[in-house]
């Protein structure tokens, strides 16, 4: 794709460089510093130079699909039926989704305290195809979707490096967006949700939302946006943020099920951790979890909506007949179908024989996916071989899915990344998320909406491109024809 603007002369790049990292500081799209962590400093989080082409239809496609992924998601996350059939080979292989899975079993039997959930999501997308290429879905995330805070200030920069270069009449392409602003918008809704018909303080400063964080965060910023929105809307409003090993010292349940921490009670409990193994190096933190879902503090996400959003339930969701069991209307169910890649099970079946054979001959055309979020976890290429052969005919495999390889199409621009003075004309992949709210419950969905967007493109080099562990930057869609 023809990338926005096209030639710079040295000396305009270098102090083009030096003013958009100024401006990222001051603006605040910052993150902690991985080499020498302190509480004390920020950097730059990395991001393109030049905001990235992206065919304006797919991009309002993937908005206007938001909230029927959404709703799909809910419905799927309310199905006891289809999570424990879906899930079932897979927890027999796969510990983290089992220890999932057990926690949902127990609520689930023992009626959940609570029955609304929220779900602060994330739909990821890349271009697959001829000319521009299509949507096709990556994943949806469920669980702790980052750079919601720090994309609407990345569209503000975009929208000032572009009017310093003197292309004022671009803007337009620029799409207004202010994600931080919706996930906040959504947080406060289940707070006073929470307060009106739940809480047992009268005190209104007791109520609170509950970040649950990891221990070393180097995307505080991101986190922060998003806190001190909910704080400028509404001052009353008090967050805090602990991680799960604190809370497995200071969380317990009042009298009424509310989830109580320190002399604070739990209104909203919103997790920016929990979705890898790591996050629970031992029992007290999967108790404490377990704690967290029995009490009627509102879960964002809750144990079902946590669920929902795995791969396996993803690979199911592909399978023909299946997205009719959650959705009436023939339009939505052929939209929602057309953003899928070919998506497999690996399970010891005819099927999944089948599939292993076809990623063993023609591995440049799949992706192997263990039940894993966060990135870093794939398998690409001759990998995938190695990967399939050594658990031939093993139980092993039915823990991951196989996925057909989106080659989205390659943009020239620039990577600022914090430390790195070698920054290059290079060709680059994005991947567009859009960000979508929920709340509800089994009876009724309260709130649902598409509240903004965010690029993250890397290197075309990477099969990955993580923004805060990886090769990825953060950066934002400009629109064209
Ligand atoms: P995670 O939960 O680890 O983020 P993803 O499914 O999003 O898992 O995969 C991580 C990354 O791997 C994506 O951001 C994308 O760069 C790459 N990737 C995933 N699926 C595909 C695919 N089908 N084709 C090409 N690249 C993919
Ligand atoms: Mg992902």
């Amino acid at each position: 794709m023809q990338s926005c603007v096209t030639h710079l002369s040295e000396l305009e790049l270098n102090d083009l460089i030096l003013k958009a990292k100024d401006w990222n500081i001051i603006h605040g799209c910052i993150m902690r510093p991985r080499e020498n962590f302190s509480l004390d400093q920020a950097q730059i989080c990395p991001f393109l130079l030049l905001p990235s082409s992206y065919p304006k239809g797919e991009f309002q496609k993937a908005k206007e699909l938001q909230s029927m992924l959404n709703e799909l998601m809910h419905k799927v996350a309310h199905d006891h039926e289809f999570l424990s059939s879906t899930l079932k080979n897979t927890i027999e292989v796969d510990d983290f989704t089992r220890k999932l899975f057990e926690i949902y079993q127990t609520v689930y039997l023992e009626g959940f305290a609570q029955t609304l959930s929220l779900g602060l999501i994330r739909s990821d997308y890349m271009l697959h195809g001829s000319e521009g290429g299509e949507i096709k879905q990556v994943e949806i995330n469920m669980i702790s979707t980052s750079f919601a805070g720090l994309a609407g200030i990345n569209s503000n920069y975009q929208k000032f490096i572009l009017e310093e270069l003197g292309f004022k009449n671009k803007l337009s392409n620029i799409p207004q967006n202010d994600p931080a602003n919706g996930f906040g918008n959504a947080l406060g809704r289940a707070w006073s949700t929470y307060k009106e018909k739940f809480a047992v303080s009268t005190v209104v400063h007791k109520i609170i939302i509950l970040f649950i964080v990891e221990d070393v965060v180097y995307n505080l910023f991101d986190q922060r946006a998003i806190e001190f929105s909910i704080n400028e809307k509404s001052p009353e409003i008090k967050v805090i943020r602990r991680t799960l090993s604190e809370l497995a010292t200071k969380a317990r349940l009042g009298s009424k099920k509310e989830l109580l921490v320190e002399d604070f009670e739990v209104a909203v409990a919103y997790y920016r951790t929990g979705y890898q193994l790591e996050a629970y190096p031992s029992d007290k933190e999967w108790d404490v979890r377990l704690l967290i879902e029995r009490s009627t503090a509102i879960k964002c996400p809750s144990i079902h909506y946590h669920l929902a959003g795995t791969k396996k339930v993803q690979q199911q969701l592909s399978v023909p007949g299946v997205l009719e069991r959650f959705l009436i209307d023939q339009a939505v169910i052929n939209k929602i179908k057309e953003i899928f890649m070919g998506l497999y099970s690996l399970d010891l079946d005819e099927d999944g024989d089948k599939a292993v054979a076809e990623a063993i001959s023609n591995p440049q055309k799949y992706v192997l996916k263990p039940q894993r979020e966060g990135g870093g976890y794939n398998i690409y290429g001759d990998e995938i071989k190695s990967h399939l052969e050594s658990m031939k005919g093993s139980k092993e495999r039915t823990a991951f899915i196989l996925m057909e390889r989106i080659y989205p199409p390659l943009q020239k621009n620039y990577l600022i990344r914090a430390g790195n003075t070698d920054v290059r004309l290079q060709d680059f992949v994005s991947e567009l998320g859009i960000y979508g709210v929920l709340m509800g419950d089994e009876t009724a969905v309260y709130l649902n909406g598409e509240v903004g967007h965010v690029l993250r493109t890397k290197p075309s080099a990477y099969n990955e491109g993580g923004i805060v562990f990886g090769a990825g930057a953060i950066d934002n869609p400009y629109l064209v024809e």
